[in-house]
């Protein structure tokens, strides 16, 4: 805070506006005046501008999280279909084979007749 008070600087953390360089409200550049006031963040060094750098980033990450549980659930379906046409595959064989066995069972029907 000594550096701030010496240096004539933007007493908002981060800040590096000195009062000679443009407009002040107070101790308080006209750029961080508005930013807090409006909530429209610009281009800046101060906190609040790296808090909405650092809130996009976990947005981000928090997108991809999404997207990655969603081609998981996506897999999962498609595995469930596959396991499903699987079990169909396999009981029509068995039926078939249930099939051929009793053909074979007349066959033998009809020769021992
Ligand atoms: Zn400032």
């Amino acid at each position: 805070m000594k550096k701030k008070e010496i240096n004539n600087q933007c007493i908002v953390e981060g800040c590096v506006n000195e009062k000679h360089q443009g407009g002040f409200m107070g101790d308080i550049c006209v750029p961080c005046y508005n930013m807090i006031t409006t909530g429209k963040i610009g281009n800046s060094t101060n906190f609040v501008a790296k808090l909405k750098e650092q809130n996009e980033l976990l947005k981000s990450l928090l997108r991809n999280a999404t997207i990655k549980i969603e081609s998981r659930k996506a897999a999962e379906a498609a595995d469930e279909v596959l396991t499903e046409f699987l079990y169909d595959v396999d009981m029509l064989r068995v039926t078939s084979n249930l099939a051929k066995n009793l053909g074979i069972y007349e066959d033998e029907i009809y020769r021992e007749s």
